[in-house]
């Protein structure tokens, strides 16, 4: 099986995503879930943009054990008519102390007489004079051509020359970007041949794109077909505007689909339980419609092809979700038959009898009527149906709580639960009583619950809310109307969403709430 390497940039261009921001320690972690997951390489940032990043390679040096994987730091060629011996960029990239750097350099005509104000003949020096010298201190140089399809289209002998400077000098890896985003599959399929053509085996072809077309994926997959053997992505396609080739599409695609090795044997069925943690770590939730990953990804709608899919998976699945790490898992709401309950229990490892199914159809049927919405939350589903099969351990039993929410006379608003509550069995259980300030009245019923039954139930520390979201069902009763809150939660591992529904919005908060903790502590992580 021929090798096509996974290059990933999550920590350096997948960070440039608005409204996330990761601290160092964050960074080691997605490191090592990388190395985990088996890529080849893993960009770590640009030492000489910020401190931050050059705390990260000097804590990696000794925090990180890689098995798989090789760090990378990165920078830029030299400063148009600069010196590489005074170059501080080319200096904090040795001293990053990675055995392979990535540089960018400018290989269009236009960016360099127009963004650098330089001449042709200085953009080909820069970078020839930075790859030799970074090969003169040892390492493996990898070079991205910025804006290398958009310099193609329209100087194609200056974008040559480009790559002949990295070449002779000892680049290993032409990393062609098309750093717009704007270049449609069939051209870039056309480049990288031509390229193909011109370089032959002397380097390792890569390619790095963006998404502004919505194609980042598509030309990620052409330009291998094409002669690249080597592609640069993000971890569910993080990265600016619109994001980067998502890696956790195109790895399966070349993977499933074209029959390249892009993981090591074994690996590519933690691609959904990286793909979640890496998300949990820098706070942005997996899209559930994402190709592979997403929960929906092998979601099926509970109608008439349910029992077809029973008989034949795979006339419904475009690959088996297992090799990826995912599952089948059925959607199930008030139309569902018993086929769709049956097949539930089934995928969830539930055993019911037929009075349980017809228990469970009518507890669906009568909570969907007062506006329940089991389709968009799986784990009060789950519930419901343990709950009815009677296999849900009481973990804790609220006796009563109260939230009391004051405004001060600074204006400032102050809310304050108190909960009483039971934990273990009968005869041994013990009551606690805890009282919580938050900055809401979910939140300080959520703290204080916590901090009552946490020492017995440790294992609630790993479970974080994630989304809180509400909803007014009939708007027409305006202030006395229906409410539905979904509240999702994560242990960093899966993420699973909750109902409550109720005229009182404490109250659905709180049902979704309970829900959502039993839930959790039903699945511990592993
Ligand atoms: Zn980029």
């Amino acid at each position: 099986m021929s090798i096509v390497e996974v290059f990933d940039t999550t920590l350096r261009d997948g960070l440039q995503v608005e409204g996330v921001s990761a601290s160092v320690q964050d960074k080691l972690r997605i490191a090592e879930q990388l190395d985990h997951l088996g890529v080849h390489y893993i960009e770590g940032g640009w030492p000489g943009a910020n401190p931050k990043d050059i705390e990260f390679f000097r804590r990696a040096g000794s925090e990180l054990q890689l098995t798989t994987s090789t760090l990378v730091a990165f920078g830029s060629t030299r400063r148009p008519r600069g010196r590489v011996d005074d170059d501080a960029t080319l200096r904090n990239l040795v001293e990053a102390g990675t055995s392979a750097v990535c540089i960018v350099a400018k290989s269009s005509e236009y960016q360099v007489v127009e963004a650098l104000r330089s001449t042709l003949d200085e953009g080909a020096a820069m970078i020839a004079d930075s790859v030799e010298f970074l090969r003169g201190a040892g390492r493996m140089v990898l070079v991205d051509l910025e804006h290398f399809f958009d310099g193609y289209r329209e100087n194609p002998e200056f974008s040559l020359r480009a790559i002949e400077a990295a070449v002779v000098n000892g680049a290993s890896h032409l990393v062609l970007c098309d750093t717009n985003g704007g270049t449609l599959p069939d051209e870039v399929g056309r480049i990288v041949a031509d390229v193909k053509s011109h370089v032959r085996d002397d380097a390792i072809i890569g390619i790095h794109c963006h998404d502004d077309s919505g194609c980042a994926v598509a030309n990620t997959m052409v330009a291998v077909v094409s002669g690249a053997r080597h592609v640069q992505g993000t971890l569910n396609g993080l990265g600016e505007r619109t994001g980067n080739t998502n890696l956790t599409t195109a790895i399966p695609n070349l993977q499933l689909k074209l029959g390249y090795e892009c993981l090591p044997e074994g690996r590519l069925e933690r691609l959904t339980a990286v793909s979640h943690h890496v998300a949990e770590t820098l706070n942005r939730a997996v899209d559930p419609q994402a190709p592979y990953v997403g929960s929906s990804a092998f979601a099926h709608k509970a109608g008439l092809h349910v029992s077809a899919i029973v008989r034949a998976k795979d006339a419904y699945e475009h690959v088996n979700p297992e090799l990826v790490g995912n599952g089948t898992r059925f959607v199930v709401s008030e139309m569902a038959g018993r086929a769709t309950i049956e097949m539930k229990a089934a995928e969830l490892g539930i055993e019911i009898d037929g009075a349980t199914v017809n228990q469970i159809i009518d507890d669906l049927k009568r909570l969907e009527h007062e506006g329940y919405h089991f389709e968009a939350a799986d784990a009060s589903l789950e519930l419901l149906m343990r709950r009815a099969a009677g296999v849900v351990p009481e973990f804790f039993r609220v006796e009563s709580m109260r939230v009391i929410t004051d405004e001060l006379p600074d204006g400032a608003f102050n809310t304050e639960a108190t909960v009483k509550v039971w934990v273990g069995d009968d005869e041994n259980a013990e009551r606690h009583v805890y009282v919580a300030e938050g900055n809401g009245p979910v939140n300080a019923i959520d703290t204080a619950l916590r901090k009552a039954v946490g020492r017995a139930l440790p294992r609630l520390a790993d479970i974080h809310l994630t989304d809180f979201k509400v909803r007014i069902l009939d708007g027409g009763s305006a202030t006395g109307a229906t409410t539905r809150v979904l509240l999702s939660a994560t242990d960093g591992e899966r993420d699973w969403t909750t109902i409550g529904v109720s005229p009182n919005i404490i109250e659905a908060s709180w049902r979704a709430l309970e829900d959502s903790l039993v839930y959790g502590l039903l699945h511990p992580r592993d």
